[in-house]
């Protein structure tokens, strides 16, 4: 309790233990059995990728940095090689592009013409959609389009990988935070005379700089003297919380006072995935969540809703409409945003331990998908959602982009680890070379 946190979310009308009484009581019991189900647990990530902007400088070669990826046997059958996968053709859309399709044919023959007139309409609505798919690629992603046809792509495991402690530090972890903060975060010297939306953006990446610390404290490897797993005898490991690396982190004494708005800035960061969720849940609740196993699949999809139920039930989001507001001048500084976002995206290629690399692109994605539904879409347009509707949301989102919004918005609170996510992580340190 050297920070008790209180007060007010900066630029949020939303108490810190509002947010703190919500999560605990109704999402956290919820996300935590949903986020074990095999569509949430598989993410697939291309860990190989080459840093764009400078000479990549070292990689970490300890155990605790190192992913292990799934071989195909490993996945479920939903998502092996051969089963369609991403963007329309993505499973986890097969209910809403089946019902919309069936929906589009009942309108087109619609009256007695057929034959020319089928294939007009046809064309045109081929036309739309290819429009539809150009429009949603190039202009309103926060984050690069990931080559899904590249060898590089692969599975992993988020369970048996999780976010914790790795040693990742220095000089290559520096350079990284520095050319988010100093290069692409609107970082004016003491952030004084920061507009609104640039205040945004610098609070959610520091909030998700807070997550990524707070995670390696929770979870750390406190075995003996901290002397890296590679030198301790498999299965000895004993990882826990680290009160006094939180401590170093985020007590105001040892952070120029800055510890306190570090940690509320992940409070903000929650806030406004908490907010991107609830607006697309009229589109996020009907698809189908896809794996191959039709019992779980069931039970994600009754979860999925129930929990965007109580999502939506809370009583002071985040306000996305007070953004951009204006001619020209917000157009201009929509566009700015969402570069230096895409430039953050891209600079997690740099990162230099593979273990933090895919939950440092994993965090990314999931906030650039809740920007992606704050800003471009319609996702919550009742006249796309209500029952009977003939029109298309504008924007769609492939699998990847829902399994790290929900990942994301996952590690931005306490998780508990069970004994079997541990018996599952003796196994991988035992069987990784
Ligand atoms: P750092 O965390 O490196 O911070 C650098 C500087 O940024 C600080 O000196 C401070 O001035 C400023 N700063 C710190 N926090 C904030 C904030 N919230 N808001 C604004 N400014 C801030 N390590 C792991 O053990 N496990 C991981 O999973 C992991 N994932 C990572 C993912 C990424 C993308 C990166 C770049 C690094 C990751 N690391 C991870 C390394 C970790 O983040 C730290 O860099 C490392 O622990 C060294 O910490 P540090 O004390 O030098 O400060």
């Amino acid at each position: 309790c050297f920070c008790q946190l209180e007060g007010q979310v900066d630029d949020c009308e939303c108490n810190v233990d509002t947010v703190d009484f919500f999560n605990n009581v109704k999402i956290f019991p919820r996300l935590q059995s949903l986020l074990v189900k095999d569509f949430f647990r598989f993410y697939k990530v291309n860990l190989k990728r080459p840093c764009p902007f400078w000479e990549d400088d070292g990689r970490c070669s300890q155990t605790t940095c190192r992913v292990k990826c799934c071989n195909e046997d490993e996945l479920p059958i939903g998502l092996k090689a051969g089963a369609p996968v991403e963007s329309k053709e993505d499973p986890a859309f097969k209910y809403t592009e089946e019902a919309q399709t069936e929906k589009d044919d009942e309108a087109d023959c619609d009256g007695d013409s057929l034959g020319d007139l089928n294939t007009t309409i046809s064309a045109s609505r081929q036309k739309r959609l290819d429009r539809w798919t150009a429009h949603d690629d190039a202009q309103d992603n926060f984050c690069d389009v990931d080559d899904e046809s590249s060898a590089d792509m692969q599975f992993v495991d988020l369970l048996l990988n999780p976010e914790r402690f790795t040693g990742y530090r220095g000089d290559s972890s520096t350079r990284v935070w520095s050319a988010i903060y100093n290069e692409n975060c609107f970082n004016l010297p003491y952030r004084s005379g920061l507009c609104l939306e640039e205040r945004v953006f610098y609070r959610a990446i520091s909030g998700l700089h807070t997550s990524i610390t707070v995670h390696l404290c929770a979870d750390y490897l406190l075995s003996e003297g901290c002397r890296g797993l590679d030198r301790l005898a498999p299965g000895t490991a004993k990882w826990g919380p680290n009160p006094a690396e939180f401590h170093r982190r985020f007590d105001p004494e040892t952070t120029y006072g800055q510890g306190p708005s570090r940690l509320k800035n992940l409070y903000f960061l929650y806030l406004l995935e908490l907010r991107a969720l609830a607006k697309a849940a009229p589109y996020l609740s009907q698809l189908e969540y896809f794996t191959g196993n039709e019992e779980e699949d069931q039970e994600v999809r009754m979860a999925i809703r129930d929990i965007l139920a109580v999502i939506s039930s809370f009583p002071s989001h985040f306000n996305e409409s007070e953004l951009f507001r204006g001619g020209k001048q917000a157009r201009k500084l929509k566009i700015e945003f969402r570069d230096h976002f895409r430039n953050i995206s891209r600079i997690m290629d740099c990162v230099g331990c593979e273990k933090c690399k895919l939950w440092g692109t994993l965090q990314t994605r999931g906030l650039g998908t809740a920007l992606k539904i704050l800003f471009s879409g319609n996702f919550d347009d009742p006249a796309v959602f209500q029952e009977g509707s003939t029109r298309r949301p504008k924007f769609q989102l492939s699998r990847n982009e829902i399994v790290a919004l929900f990942n994301a918005f996952g590690s931005r609170i306490e998780k508990h680890r069970g004994p079997m996510e541990d018996a599952m992580e003796t196994e991988h340190q035992e069987t990784t070379p």
